[in-house]
């Protein structure tokens, strides 16, 4: 089996993205901008904030994680992306998910600029990227595309099963596999027969939120199993470890490629917000 690093892919990917933000600086006059923007102290959440702007550090974008209290009212987050969607100097926002329960998500989504929706959320830029326009692709589909892409796994016209229909990741992960000429099936916790769907795909794209609940018995034989799930499973002793949806070590000798976790969608995933946050930037340039 083969182990798809995209850990390496991403570092390669950063480095191009580094050289794109060099030259956009100069052209724009100044960093490319991202903001974060954290509600709450969701422990998951802080994690992941701090690795995205320590990734936007690498490459040399300008970032910053706006952290609101728990308590904050709808009208008090509208007013802040509000302010960042006037800032000429933020060129992505991201608005951290999950928001605590008592704010509405969708609601809050739908407040920002979709010349700034880093994530691809808002419905103008959805729709932009159903009719093949897309002015964001959705971070983390996007990355499983270009690690299949690096490894040069074939999809035109193979049978592709998406495990999952959020907003975030399985809805656009189908459709870019779509885009790619695979013929996709999307299945759900309503799926009655999931594993016929598994076992008939060449490649299957795991994203259920379920720790570790596929393994060897539901792939075909030569498939490729990508798995986006990322969960913290509590160890007897020492470090919490992380685990995907997917039993990797169950694969071997029977599937022909798989992602790990960690190491394999999640870094992917940071590039391809960075390069969102460039493909945004981009609108900045002055038109002569
Ligand atoms: P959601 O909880 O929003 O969606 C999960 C989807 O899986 C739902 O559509 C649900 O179906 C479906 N599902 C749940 N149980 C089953 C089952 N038994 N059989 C088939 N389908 C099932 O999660 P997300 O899409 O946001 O994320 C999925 C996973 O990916 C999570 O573990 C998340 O942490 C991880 N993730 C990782 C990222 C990374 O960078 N590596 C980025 C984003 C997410 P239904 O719609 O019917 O409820």
């Amino acid at each position: 089996m083969q182990i798809l690093d995209g850990k390496a892919v991403a570092a390669a990917r950063n480095l191009e993205i580094k050289a794109s933000v060099q030259k956009l600086t100069a052209a724009l006059g100044r960093a490319p901008g991202l903001t974060v923007v954290l509600v709450g102290d969701d422990p998951a959440s802080q994690v992941y904030v701090a690795n995205k702007l320590k990734a936007c550090q690498k490459v040399g974008i300008a970032s910053q994680a706006l952290r609101l209290s728990a308590e904050v009212t709808m009208l008090e987050l509208k007013t802040v992306i509000q302010r960042l969607n006037a800032d000429a100097a933020v060129d992505g926002i991201l608005l951290q998910l999950p928001l605590p329960k008592a704010l509405d998500a969708e609601e809050a989504i739908g407040w920002i600029s979709s010349k700034k929706d880093v994530d691809c959320l808002t419905a103008e830029n959805l729709g932009l990227l159903w009719s093949g326009r897309p002015v964001t692709t959705p971070c983390t589909p996007w990355g499983v595309i270009k690690i299949l892409e690096h490894y040069k796994i074939p999809v035109a016209g193979k049978r592709a099963v998406v495990v999952g229909r959020s907003n975030i990741v399985g809805k656009p992960m189908a459709h870019l596999l779509v885009q790619a000429d695979a013929t996709v099936t999307i299945c759900h916790s309503k799926t009655v027969t999931l594993r016929e769907h598994t076992l008939d795909a060449d490649i299957v794209v795991v994203a259920a939120g379920r720790p570790e609940f596929l393994g060897r018995a539901d792939f075909k034989e030569g498939s490729v199993v990508i798995d986006v799930g990322i969960h913290r499973k509590s160890a007897s002793e020492g470090k919490a470890k992380l685990c995907g949806d997917v039993r990797l070590a169950e694969l071997d000798g029977v599937v022909r490629a798989a992602t790990p976790v960690p190491g394999g969608v999640g870094p992917m995933t940071i590039a391809m917000l960075l390069e969102n946050t460039v493909c945004l930037a981009k609108l900045s340039i002055p038109k002569h």
